[in-house]
């Protein structure tokens, strides 16, 4: 049984949620039953019975929902599953509607389906922790709180109120949930929250649920109260600019919560389950369980990491260049308690370095997340130099000088001649080989690929890159390093642009071909989003700024000779910077103007790109386009063997490349479109736009 059930001498009953063999609770098939029996066995003692409390025996509350099962659901088992669902929900209501108090204990996290075990109780109590570990996660995971959650959150909170918490998956700790009256008394310890507990029922004799008193009336107004109506009436379209129609979940959420709360409550859990099925049916949920929850795990559980290397912790790196990325990472590393002498040129540019993380702290303190003694304690783990003899000691070094191949080498050779034989020396370049890096090193089976994301204090991934020469052990410890800094390693193989930058340069190139072909700008960036990419190509460029992609596509061209495919790209490049001088945001605009204090517009200029007569092409075909010129890429990459593992390309692409989260990755967006169709769509886009769309061994081979 996942449940146990213990009745005291006064009728209380302990329920135990206790998942046998595993070490979380969750809403699979043994829980549906333990539920079930525990609610005939309450109503059977219902004469003895005082109260129920809930408590957990595993470290957390109540996992959620079973997303391994849920993601299993086929096209046609729509009507089992329901079915399945209203029954759990049932016993679920049996349990709050007994007449006696329930309480529940949270001695841990209880999220999306968890916290729709918490919500059977009729007082919550948790303890005293600082941790964001309550809350309806799932349409984050392309789904909807199922089980009773959007229907009682609404009741509880309002409709409003109770938009954050299910539409955006607001986690909260035990004091926000205090304060958003949906935890009702905090607890230093469990024999608190027990005894807690135990006074609660005495002084409850009978207790219900909200929505089950009579008088009971939705806060906030009910959906036709004109404040609330007004509110709905803009909500979708809201909604939809974030979606873009590309994600059902949170439509389907806001059309539960609206139609539910016009509606008597059971009929309201229904309408929740008929929506909950829809998604769990349907591929979104599918493609974002499989790469945020899956492969992520999987990522976390050093999937990628070579076997047979004992677990190591750093406790003093070394960063060259303490420019935008060096910064960025001496304060990923000294916010983990990693120790880093960060070194610039000169004294004053590497303080500058630091001063970035003083900044990052400044807030973090004001915004009661640090105390000014752990703030401190951060800074003075970044020693700044500008003397090479001060890395000494260093386990790693990473360096993140200028995008060049000399300066690269220069400090190479500079840096290992101080560092111990063991040392790990780590490149950021985003587009330079490692292999010819290497070539400077003394050590090559120590040089490696370390590729953090600008703003590296926001972006989670970090894509390993290995070397032709770069050994085991020295990849087992840089994932290792990657991880200790709370970071999401991926692992790829030596190539140009490596995974990530390569297939992001084919999503700008592809938008640039666009502008090339007279399509009209604005167009071009609408598809860019509407595909769901979080900017437009052509906006992304300027950031990029044009002068480093023609720098980039001028290296290519160099290293690969007459192998080096002419892009539709390099032209429109060509123009802009020559004809326009026009470098990028930077440099004061490119493909937009940029002017003070007003939002970023297209350059009027690019109308020297218009073709007169042009029809225009159909949305959807711009939106293929952009997606699969990255998709086709990706399976390229692993034809040339960049990439090996499919878990790691949709990680990546989702966490670097803000590929949509909707497709699940660049790999998995093949294999949902359907590999068959898939093969005939870039087919069709091959004959018409030429080699890049030709479609890739990898992609014929999951046929
Ligand atoms: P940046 O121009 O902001 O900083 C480079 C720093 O290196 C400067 O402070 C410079 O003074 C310093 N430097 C130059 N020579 C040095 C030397 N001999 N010793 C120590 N420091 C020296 O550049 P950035 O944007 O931080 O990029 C750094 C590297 O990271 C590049 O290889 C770049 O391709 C890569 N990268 C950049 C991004 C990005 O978005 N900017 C993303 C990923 C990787």
């Amino acid at each position: 049984m996942s449940i146990d059930f213990q009745m005291d001498a006064q009728g209380v009953v302990t329920l135990s949620l206790d998942a046998p063999g595993q070490t979380i609770n969750t809403m699979d098939a043994a829980f549906r039953a333990s539920i079930a029996a525990v609610a005939d066995r309450l109503e059977a003692e219902r004469a003895q019975l005082r109260g129920v409390i809930i408590v957990s025996r595993k470290k957390t509350f109540f996992a959620g929902g079973d997303l391994d099962e849920l993601r299993s659901i086929p096209a046609d088992g729509a009507e089992a599953f329901f079915q399945m669902v209203e029954t759990m929900k049932r016993h679920m209501r049996r349990i709050e509607t007994l007449g006696v108090p329930v309480v529940a204990c949270l001695n841990g996290a209880a999220l999306g389906g968890g916290w729709e075990v918490a919500l059977i109780a009729h007082h919550r109590i948790a303890l005293d922790k600082d941790k964001r570990q309550f809350g309806l996660p799932e349409v984050s995971w392309g789904l909807l709180p199922g089980a009773g959650g959007i229907s009682k959150m609404v009741r509880l909170l309002g409709l409003q109120a109770a938009f954050p918490y299910i539409l955006e998956s607001q986690q909260f700790s035990a004091r926000e949930g205090m304060a958003a009256g949906l935890i009702h008394a905090l607890a230093q310890d469990e024999a608190d929250m027990l005894a807690q507990a135990q006074a609660y029922i005495a002084a409850h004799p009978a207790s219900r649920q909200p929505w089950d008193e009579d008088g009971y009336k939705l806060p906030g107004g009910a959906p036709n109260h004109p404040k609330v109506a007004q509110m709905l009436s803009v909500a979708p379209a809201a909604l939809y600019e974030k979606t873009r129609g590309n994600y059902p979940a949170p439509e389907r959420a806001l059309a539960a919560m609206v139609e539910g709360a016009q509606v008597d409550f059971s009929t309201a859990l229904r309408i929740e389950s008929r929506y909950f099925t829809e998604l769990c049916v349907g591929q979104v949920a599918k493609n974002m369980i499989g790469t945020l929850f899956f492969s992520m795990n999987e990522i976390k559980a050093g999937a990628s990491r070579p076997a047979g290397f004992d677990k190591c912790t750093v406790q003093k790196i070394g960063v060259l260049g303490a420019g935008m990325m060096g910064a960025g990472i001496a304060w990923a590393a000294a916010s983990r308690g990693v120790r880093v002498v960060l070194k610039d040129v000169d004294l004053s540019a590497a303080e500058r370095g630091k001063a970035y993380s003083a900044k990052l702290l400044a807030k973090q303190v004001e915004k009661g997340r640090k105390t000014q003694a752990e703030a401190d304690a951060v800074l003075a783990r970044i020693q700044t130099t500008a003397s090479l003899p001060e890395l000494a000691g260093c386990e790693i070094v990473i360096e993140a000088v200028f995008e060049n191949r000399e300066l690269k080498a220069q400090v190479t050779r500079e840096v290992e001649a101080v560092l111990g034989a063991e040392a790990l020396f780590a490149s950021n370049t985003s587009t330079l080989p490692i292999s010819e890096l290497a070539a400077a090193s003394q050590r090559p089976a120590n040089f490696i690929g370390l590729h953090f994301f600008s703003p590296v204090d926001k972006m989670q991934l970090v894509e390993i890159i290995r070397g032709q020469r770069t050994s085991p052990a020295s990849l087992a410890r840089a994932y290792d390093f990657v991880q200790q800094i709370g970071k999401t390693p991926i692992v790829v193989n030596d190539g140009r642009g490596f995974f990530t930058s390569r297939v992001f340069g084919s999503y700008v190139n592809e938008g640039m071909a666009m502008l090339g072909e007279g399509i009209p700008p604005a167009m071009i960036e609408a598809a860019g989003l509407q595909a769901g990419m979080p900017v437009g190509p052509l906006a992304v460029t300027d950031e990029v700024s044009l002068s480093l992609c023609a720098h980039i596509a001028a290296e290519a061209r160099a290293a690969l000779g007459s192998a080096y495919l002419a892009h539709p790209a390099d032209a429109v490049l060509a123009r802009m910077l020559d004809e326009f001088g026009r470098q990028g945001r930077a440099a004061g605009g490119g493909f937009y103007d940029y002017p003070e204090g007003a939002k970023k517009q297209l350059w009027p200029g690019l109308a020297a790109f218009a073709q007169a007569g042009k029809a225009l092409p159909a949305m959807q075909e711009l939106i293929d386009r952009l997606l699969f010129v990255q998709a086709l890429d990706t399976a390229r990459c692993f034809d040339e063997g960049v990439l090996e593992s499919e878990r790691d390309a949709n990680v990546g692409a989702l966490l670097g490349i803000g590929f949509p989260a909707w497709t699940g990755g660049t790999a998995q967006f093949l294999k949902q479109y359907g590999v068959a169709k898939a093969i005939a769509r870039a087919e069709q886009l091959a004959a018409q736009h030429g080699a890049r769309f030709a479609v890739p061994n990898w992609l014929r081979q999951q046929a």
